[in-house]
């Protein structure tokens, strides 16, 4: 099976400059919206809800404030959808888990805010692994997203839903959130571009918690300028979040197209294995920002092979904890018994998946007093040994290039039965994480049977504007043909 070029929504700024000049109404931009969903949702199961009537309400409010001479901001009408693991007051919020039936946040993530604050009409809440444990979707609890490019293939995760509604056209614009690559893995394996803030730029109050040293929120688009423009509104100090750095948003637009002459690009050799398409599409990225004026290098860089490793004892470890406050009794369901042990038990027997089980024990194993220092103590000083490596990189290089996944989207049921399998998707992802760094994925080929391809651009922490631009240049050598929005 394969796609088909889709009809684009236009830029986010271009739906918004209409919108503002009452060009076209936020209703009407909500309209091709909702007819999107219509035709394609039944084949791609991109959303948990649709939310058609607050959408509506949204869109009006929109309209209204340009008929009172005033503007709505820099996403006017710009339809957005919303990884299910992002509080919304009063519309469920389920990270895709039987644990939060029911649930109804009491306040909108912070993010959320912003986004309506520029303009933005959020529609729905998307698909995703449960509670972000994954890489291809097929964890949710309520049944998998396809991807768009070829439907019995899975659209990466865990943000899977939000990369296949914009890699489909239904929106232009998606929130996710990235603990070890869950942006920019299902990013690539959508052809479309995704990007991870470095830790603190993007507030994650009201963003459920996974793994706290690591989660952070970022955009899916399906360009780089898309992506910057959002990364631009959701960005930005939030009192309500004690890790949100404090300092304004990154300008990143105002740089974008300066192009890559005279950077210093690092392509990381270790991520480089032999007959990899992937690693192929990497070259050809150093390649074209060679041509383009950047002066580009081999680096070995070992210590970031340890970055897998650490993450899947240290993100579980966090999550052990985190997800102890689903008992029955504060959130969600609650699966009755004779007392409150077996009441919790119960609960989390029944509310629980197999993964977030699994994430649930290995976490808690590596934490318990026997095996604290062997595994968990272990685990962070791998992590230091992965950000002092690429303190000793970024001496010589402005970013690093890998790829972003080491294999295009898989077809359903792959590697669900063996999770080694699985977490080695996440190889090239997660030492950015570990580091809190920035990271951006960049559709830039496409494998000979039409499945696309990303290029993974690395910076150091608050690097974001020479990386976004970075990414601008790969973009613009890469064929337009690499990236969606497709029809499946
Ligand atoms: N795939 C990774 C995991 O399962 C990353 C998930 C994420 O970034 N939320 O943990």
């Amino acid at each position: 099976m394969t796609a088909t070029p889709a009809p684009e929504l236009g830029s986010l700024a271009a739906i918004a400059a209409c919108v503002r000049t009452g060009e076209r109404s936020a209703r009407a931009v909500l309209a091709t919206s909702l007819e999107r969903v219509r035709e394609l949702e039944g084949d791609l199961h991109c959303f948990n809800e649709v939310t058609i009537e607050a959408a509506e309400a949204d869109a009006d409010a929109v309209d209204r404030i340009v008929r009172s001479g005033l503007d709505p901001g820099p996403l006017a009408g710009v339809p957005v959808a919303l990884k299910d693991n992002l509080c919304t007051v009063g519309i469920p919020t389920t990270c895709s888990s039987k644990i939060l039936a029911g649930w109804l946040p009491p306040y909108d993530a912070t993010v959320v805010s912003r986004l309506r604050d520029a303009g933005a009409v959020a529609i729905g809440k998307t698909n995703l692994d449960e509670f972000a444990m994954g890489s291809s979707t097929e964890n949710s609890a309520f049944g998998p997203t396809r991807n768009p490019w070829d439907l019995g293939r899975v659209p990466g995760g865990s943000s899977g839903g939000s990369a296949a509604a914009v890699a489909s056209g239904i929106v232009p614009l998606a929130l996710g959130s990235d603990t070890g690559g869950s942006i920019r893995q299902p990013a690539a394996l959508c052809g479309i571009v995704g990007v991870k803030p470095t830790y603190g730029v993007v507030s994650r109050y009201g963003l459920i918690a996974f793994a706290s040293s690591l989660d952070q929120i970022g955009p899916f688009a399906t360009t780089v300028a898309d992506a910057a423009l959002a990364l631009e509104v959701i960005a930005g100090h939030d009192p309500m979040d004690s890790t949100s750095l404090d300092r304004p948003a990154p300008s990143l637009l105002a740089t974008l197209h300066d192009g890559v002459s005279g950077l210093r690009i690092g392509v990381v050799a270790d991520f480089l294995s032999e007959e990899s398409e992937c690693g192929d599409a990497v070259v050809s990225a150093a390649e074209a920002l060679a041509a383009a004026g950047a002066k580009v290098d081999e680096v070995r860089i070992p210590e970031l092979l340890l970055g897998l490793p650490a993450y899947y004892v240290i993100a579980p470890a966090e999550a052990s904890s985190n997800l102890s406050r689903y008992d029955g009794v504060r959130y969600g369901l609650r699966v009755d018994g004779p007392d409150a042990e077996t009441m919790n038990a119960r609960t989390r027997g029944e509310g629980f998946g197999p993964e977030v089980k699994r994430r649930i024990m290995m976490g808690t194993y590596a934490l318990s007093a026997g095996y604290y220092d062997a595994y968990y103590g272990q685990a962070q000083k791998a992590r230091t040994l992965v950000i002092r490596a690429f303190e000793a990189a970024y001496q010589d290089f402005d970013v690093l290039l890998t790829p972003t996944t080491p294999s295009v989207a898989f077809p359903f049921g792959s590697k669900v039965d063996d999770p080694i399998e699985m977490y080695m998707c996440d190889l090239c992802s997660i030492p950015s994480s570990l580091a809190g760094h920035p990271a951006a994925s960049v559709p830039f080929a496409l494998n000979p049977e039409g499945l696309p391809i990303g290029v993974q651009v690395l910076a150091p922490a608050l690097g974001e504007a020479v990386m976004m631009r970075v990414a601008a240049s790969l973009e613009a050598s890469a064929p337009r043909s690499a990236r969606g929005p497709v029809t499946p």
